[in-house]
């Protein structure tokens, strides 16, 4: 049985349903999915969007994501970073603590960003903590407050309003985050390794990517998570490693898992797409730490992805203005580290995941159902009766190229641009809102702001 009168019914001979993919029609209802039924269950009058061979997937679920807003809204804010991400068929994200102004440190930092994004954003957006040296009598009330758990940095992490751990400092924050039963989510690079790789350069020269890729090396990102892994086993508590690139570090994760630790980690499209030997001489819009590596190293992150060892996929979207770049001396060094995606990621990945065999279910998997689970979102990431109505038609086998007007970050530049991407995001709904129609962004603002439940 079917429930009364849906507002209006989506459907598509393409649904991407956590049980595999199935001619189906979407029945939604308050912003809510009543039921997905067969594909001919249609109520007589209902209003019907047909998606026709276009998939149906749940709308991805960026759990990383920089918008930089207040403080530095030159380099992103959140209505540019939320159209971004309704462009691109991202119905949530979490906004990363660090890079606005103040960072998300207090709750009353936290009450300044849910200000400045309130009324402005296209999706939904919730918001992760930071622990950062100073602030260990902050951390429970900034937990009260909604944030659904606290990031932290190893090493220095280019902003100086927001410091890393010390290792002593690291284990104090462990000892409250399981006090709190907060996931600690932390950039895993280590210094050692990166000062000594640094002093080793000498007089490289700072436009060719391999100097940068030199001074990074995979060693501080494997005794990053050595030292995470020993976090977990001495604190008990849930510790997730972000854009893990190295993929050295996988067989320390596959033995954490068969130990039974509650360690979690994920990549970004980047590692999945670019290679270090591609980069050309001075193009810095590559640069991010931890950086792109090369091609051997990726495939074998697709192996670790495909295994589970690696759970899930986000963006990691840092964007600054273009002069941050260097774009006039090319310089890898002193080149702002981040790389901009949010709208391209599901292209980006999708590009990559068919060339390799993998199914749209699998991008379910890993850029919607997996970040959510992982960040407790229980109403998002799914195509299923009960979650909300987060939608994404979209054409898989479509084939375009990456232009800078099509771009709603507020900086076009992409590592992306003049590459050809498979799939095009033909609409997005946000709990029955549709706020993508034909690569524009549509209507209000219609997005929440989101708290831990
Ligand atoms: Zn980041």
């Amino acid at each position: 049985m079917l429930p009364a009168m849906p507002d209006f019914v989506l459907r598509s001979r393409r649904v991407v349903t956590p049980e595999g993919e199935r001619p189906a029609a979407v029945h939604i209802r308050a912003g809510v999915i009543a039921a997905v039924g067969d594909f001919d269950d249609v109520p007589a009058g209902a209003p019907t969007v047909e998606g026709g061979e276009a998939a149906l997937l749940p709308g991805l679920v960026d759990i990383h994501v920089h918008v930089n807003e207040p403080g530095r809204t030159d380099w992103e804010g959140f209505a540019t970073a939320t159209r971004a991400a309704a462009a691109g068929g991202v119905t949530t994200l979490l906004d990363m603590p660090l890079n606005s102004i103040p960072p998300t440190t207090t709750a009353a930092h936290l009450a300044v960003k849910r200000a400045a994004a309130e009324g402005q954003c296209w999706v939904d957006v919730g918001f992760w903590g930071g622990a950062v040296p100073d602030n260990a009598a902050d951390l429970k009330a900034l937990h009260d407050a909604g944030v659904f758990g606290f990031k932290a940095f190893l090493v220095d992490s280019g902003v100086a309003e927001f410091a890393c751990l010390d290792t002593a400092a690291l284990a104090a924050v462990a000892g409250e985050m399981a006090v709190l039963g907060a996931t600690l989510i932390v950039h895993a690079e280590t210094p050692g390794p990166i000062a000594v790789a640094t002093a080793a350069l000498g007089h490289a020269d700072p436009r060719r990517y391999a100097t940068y890729l030199a001074s990074r090396p995979p060693a501080a990102e494997e005794q990053a998570v050595a030292q995470l892994v020993e976090l977990v086993r001495a604190h008990g508590i849930h510790v997730h490693v972000v854009h893990l690139s190295a993929a050295g570090a996988l067989a320390q994760l596959r033995a954490a898992h068969a130990e039974g630790l509650t360690i979690t980690a994920e990549t970004c499209p980047h590692y999945l797409a670019l290679a270090a030997e591609d980069v050309p001489d001075g193009a810095t819009a590559h640069k991010c730490a931890p950086p792109v590596r090369e091609a051997a190293n990726r495939e074998r992150l697709w192996d670790g992805l495909r295994s589970g060892a690696i759970d899930f996929v986000v963006s990691d979207h840092s964007p600054c203005p273009s002069d941050l770049k260097r774009p006039d001396d090319g310089d890898f060094l002193q080149a702002w580290g981040g790389i901009s995606s949010l709208q391209l990621g599901l292209r980006v990945v999708w590009t990559e995941a068919r060339r390799r065999g993998a199914s749209l279910g699998d991008i379910a998997r890993w850029m919607a159902e997996g970040p959510a689970r992982f960040a407790g979102l229980e109403r998002k990431g799914s195509v299923e009766a009960g979650k909300d109505a987060d939608l994404v038609l979209f054409d898989p086998d479509v084939e375009s190229t990456v232009q800078r007007d099509e771009l709603e970050h507020r900086h076009k530049l992409s590592p992306y641009l003049g590459h050809t991407l498979a799939g095009r995001v033909v609409a997005t709904w946000v709990r029955g809102v549709r706020v993508q129609r034909n690569g524009h962004v549509a209507g209000d603002p219609a997005g929440r702001l989101l708290e831990r439940t």
